[in-house]
């Protein structure tokens, strides 16, 4: 494992002479985000001789080297009013090589960056997309200036702070100037930007303040209903609850309500970028089905962002990283989420069980887990490719769901080697414990101290108890969790809610006959996915092929459920040989046994809902 500790002291010298500049000031425009283009100047201090500046590789949260090298255009290097040339190296592509001239002190460089990912009313900045600098210096030791211009009438959401104050709802146009940070933090501090925005502060009686920036495209998009903001303010009082003290000097959470595209989350120490489609939270089912998405991106400020794993933990975005221990990073953070949103009220009890059944039983029908362990899916998680087709056997983030169901596993443990005297609220105490300071902080860990911090809890053989489920092939999926906390997984001929909400927000691939036929179909009867070994792939469907007709009717989901209850043999260009009838996973209680998933889903946190202030 890279221990970052060893490799910093040789850059030292170098990073002292840096610390001696004026920082990097990088002006980013994006005024022309809704065309889909960032634009920065960016004034980097030099001195005269070879020059390497890099841009961002490998991205923190990412897990891998997905970089915006190949977004980057436009690139223009002047100095004293003239153009210095540049040449991009041959092996490493996010490498500009320069010659400074004698005389030159600071150097300008221009660049664009294509961005897709805006609607023509918002658009966020991960500043990776713009930055660049000069390398082999650790990035928490350069210094730099961003300012930000938006397009008229925008509002921002940022925990950058400005150096005069603002109105972030109604800037006043032109440019908005940030104090300087370090590229370091400037990477973890995205910018929201959008016609349509509303802050909401959160949880006005706690320390530090919690704001919920949140953008959409359209007025009504952003003013949210009081439920929905009364599970926010308990998110914030949960967390603390359950982690203690805070790595952040202030939190916004950005959150873009956009069209149907999907959601998905960028955890960072003092915010976090998520975005959800735009009716999400308009219905209580709709608000349900995402429910773990904000507690996961917070809960990362502590379990990623503050508490990484040494080989994650790099120097600079140049350096790989390693992954074997995302099933901590993001398997704990993506058990926490779960756990805070069944806390803060955004799920119920019962449904929160019932999304541990749907991760369950898609765990257990995933075959690839007959060929590679869930270490293997985090070793090897910088090399992940998206795409419905056989993801089943490709088995690609398992570390995420099949993180979920281990720490189940390691909290009903606690719960029953101690009589539920203690639990995962204290290994999080001793884990969360290392010293750190309330600002943005990285302390590293690895495997042993894990296997010590639960120790500490209670003494157990955790090394050989994390090492099996981790390491080892297992056919099917780890269901003692389930089990310990007084369930039972099963299937019935009818959907869960939970599962009905999480399929008509299409959240995940659509698992309606995906545990009988064995596919995964898009609304329109196309096939994403065939479940190896099940009845389609006996039958030879092939993922992209779309389903015409359902025993001589026209392709419907109705005549397609209508033919498994029937128990019929399918035929579309195959005979798929299926007769079980219906089959959705869902959680049964087992009489005599200790709830503790019931209990799991409790509030820790001993307050009436505060009264939501917004500004
Ligand atoms: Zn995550």
């Amino acid at each position: 494992m890279l221990n970052p500790k060893h490799s910093w002291p040789l850059l030292f010298v170098a990073t002292f002479a840096f610390a001696q500049k004026p920082p990097i000031q990088i002006v980013a425009d994006l005024s022309e985000a809704p065309r889909k283009l960032f634009h920065a100047e960016v004034d980097i201090p030099v001195n005269p001789g070879p020059l390497t500046l890099i841009t961002p590789k490998w991205i923190p949260g990412h897990h891998g080297p997905g970089g915006p090298v190949a977004d980057i255009t436009g690139v223009v290097f002047t100095a004293n009013g003239k153009t210095i040339p540049w040449r991009r190296d041959d092996v490493d592509l996010y490498e500009f090589h320069l010659t400074i001239p004698a005389g030159v002190a600071t150097l300008h460089a221009h660049l664009d960056c294509i961005s897709t990912n805006v609607t023509s009313n918002q658009a966020v900045l991960e500043w990776e997309r713009l930055l660049l600098y000069p390398a082999g210096i650790p990035v928490r030791e350069i210094p730099i200036q961003p300012s930000v211009n938006v397009p008229s009438g925008w509002g921002i959401g940022t925990s950058l702070t400005p150096i005069s104050a603002y109105d972030p709802e109604h800037p006043a146009g032109g440019t908005v100037h940030y104090s300087a940070t370090t590229v370091e933090m400037l990477e973890d501090s995205p910018i929201m930007t959008g016609a349509y925005f509303h802050e909401y502060a959160l949880a006005p009686d706690t320390t530090p303040k919690h704001y919920m920036d949140v953008f959409g495209d359209a007025p009504e998009d952003v003013e949210i209903r009081p439920t929905v903001l009364d599970h926010w303010n308990r998110l914030i009082h949960e967390a603390l609850a359950m982690y203690g003290v805070p790595h952040y000097r202030s939190y916004h959470f950005l959150l873009a309500l956009k069209g149907m595209a999907g959601g998905g989350g960028l955890e960072h120490h003092e915010s976090s970028d998520n975005s959800m489609p735009e009716r999400t939270l308009t219905t209580d089912d709709n608000e349900m089905a995402y429910s773990d998405l904000l507690p996961h991106e917070f809960t990362h400020s502590w379990n990623g962002k503050y508490r990484r794993p040494a080989g994650l933990a790099t120097p600079d975005y140049a350096t790989p990283m390693k992954g074997e221990l995302l099933w901590v990073y993001e398997g704990l953070t993506d058990y926490l989420g779960g756990v805070l949103g069944a806390r803060s009220g955004a799920i119920s009890p019962e449904h929160y069980r019932q999304q541990i059944a749907l991760d369950a039983a898609a765990m257990d029908y995933t075959t690839g887990r007959v060929w590679r362990s869930i270490a293997d899916t985090a070793i090897a998680a910088s090399a992940f490719r998206p795409g419905p087709a056989w993801a089943n056997w490709r088995r690609g983030l398992d570390y995420y769901p099949e993180g979920d169901l281990l720490w189940l596993d390691v909290d009903t443990t606690i719960r029953k080697l101690t009589n539920n005297a203690k639990n995962l609220r204290d290994f999080m105490a001793v884990y969360l414990d290392k010293g750190g300071s309330t600002t943005p902080t990285v302390v590293p860990y690895d495997f042993n101290e894990i296997v010590a911090d639960l120790n500490q809890v209670v003494t157990y053989d955790w090394a050989g108890f994390l090492s099996d489920r981790v390491n080892n092939i297992h056919p099917h999926v780890n269901l003692e969790g389930i089990e310990q906390g007084g369930y039972k997984l099963v299937y019935t001929d009818k959907p869960s809610d939970y599962q009905k909400a999480a399929s008509a927000l299409q959240r995940g691939a659509t698992k309606d006959v995906w545990f009988s036929l064995g596919v995964a179909l898009d609304n329109d009867g196309a096939i994403s996915d065939v479940r190896v070994s099940g009845p389609a792939d006996k039958a030879k469907l092939i993922p992209g092929q779309k389903i015409l007709a359902v025993n001589g009717r026209v392709y419907s989901k109705e005549a397609l459920h209508a033919a498994i209850k029937q128990n019929d043999t399918f035929v579309t260009q195959a005979d798929v040989d299926y007769h079980d009838g219906e089959r959705y996973p869902t959680l049964v209680r087992v009489e005599r046994a200790p709830d503790y998933l019931n209990e799991i889903a409790k509030p820790l946190a001993m307050t009436s809902a505060p009264a939501t202030g917004s500004q």
